[in-house]
């Protein structure tokens, strides 16, 4: 049986989505394989981008003290230059709203009934994103592929109130650990297949700072790659990485499903 190596929206989609479908559909998916892989990278990337956009909601609950100003917030951010942030916004609560147990009801903005909703959706995405955090290495049958150089720290409420997710990259003082295997001669072969198959043509910022950090590790893999390239990386990390004998899980198959194919291994989806 094919074994699954876990990409970061999957584990996304079983630790911060309570009593959802996406829930249902990657906790059955994780079920059908019998070895399930966590790369660290898929945390590193879990806490950079979702969780930290679950914190960002939680702590405009914090600074406004009131749903209805959080929600307009929300509303507010750019759909173009913040459409991640805004659309994980979106589903955080959602979540909140799941894990709080009274209907809403009709309420003025800045009204003691805001406030008090406020409260009880800051104190579920609270909970939610430290229980959650601590339970990331219980989802699959493994965790492999560690990290040396990013540190997985447990998320904190500071003592303003705010929370604190750092580190959320690889250390600054020292090359990104991932370098030594992919500077290697023998994987330039690999490194290339998998820039060509980003299109060059992508207009993507994502698309276009992959080849960029890929270009330079086939031109120059003697240059130490650092924490900002490490992150820009990104899903060719899980191509590269990917087991022979596993398949890359994840919800954007069509991203993934491109690199893959281009060394010979493949994606799903849950
Ligand atoms: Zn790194």
């Amino acid at each position: 049986m094919m074994k699954a190596y876990v990409e970061t929206t999957v584990l996304t989609n079983v630790l911060l989505k309570p009593g959802s479908e996406k829930e249902a559909e990657a906790k059955s998916a994780l079920s059908r394989y019998e070895e399930t892989l966590l790369p660290v990278y898929s945390i590193k990337e879990f806490k950079a981008g979702p969780l930290d956009h679950y914190a960002y909601v939680h702590d405009k609950l914090v600074q406004t003290r009131s749903l209805a100003h959080t929600l307009a917030a929300v509303n507010s951010l750019n759909p173009i230059t913040e459409a991640r942030r805004k659309s994980t916004s979106l589903e955080a609560l959602a979540a909140a709203a799941q894990l709080d147990s009274t209907k809403p009801r009709t309420i003025r903005p800045g009204s003691p009934a805001d406030e008090e909703m406020a409260d009880r959706y800051r104190y579920a995405l609270a909970s939610l994103i430290i229980l959650r955090w601590q339970r990331r290495r219980k989802m699959t049958t493994k965790t492999i592929q560690d990290l040396e150089c990013y540190t997985e720290a447990q998320p904190e409420i500071g003592k303003d109130g705010f929370f604190d997710l750092t580190p959320k990259e690889c250390a600054h003082d020292r090359p990104c650990c991932l370098w030594g295997e992919l500077k290697l001669d023998e994987n330039k072969s690999i490194l290339t297949a998998l820039r060509n198959a980003i299109p060059e043509t992508s207009q993507g910022y994502e698309d276009k700072n992959r080849r960029k950090v890929l270009k330079h590790l086939i031109n120059t893999p003697k240059l130490p790659l650092d924490r900002e390239q490490c992150r820009w990386l990104g899903d060719a990390v899980f191509a590269f990485f990917c087991p022979k004998d596993a398949v890359i899980l994840t919800t954007n198959i069509r991203d993934h499903q491109r690199l893959a194919k281009a060394i010979g291994k493949r994606a799903q989806q849950p």
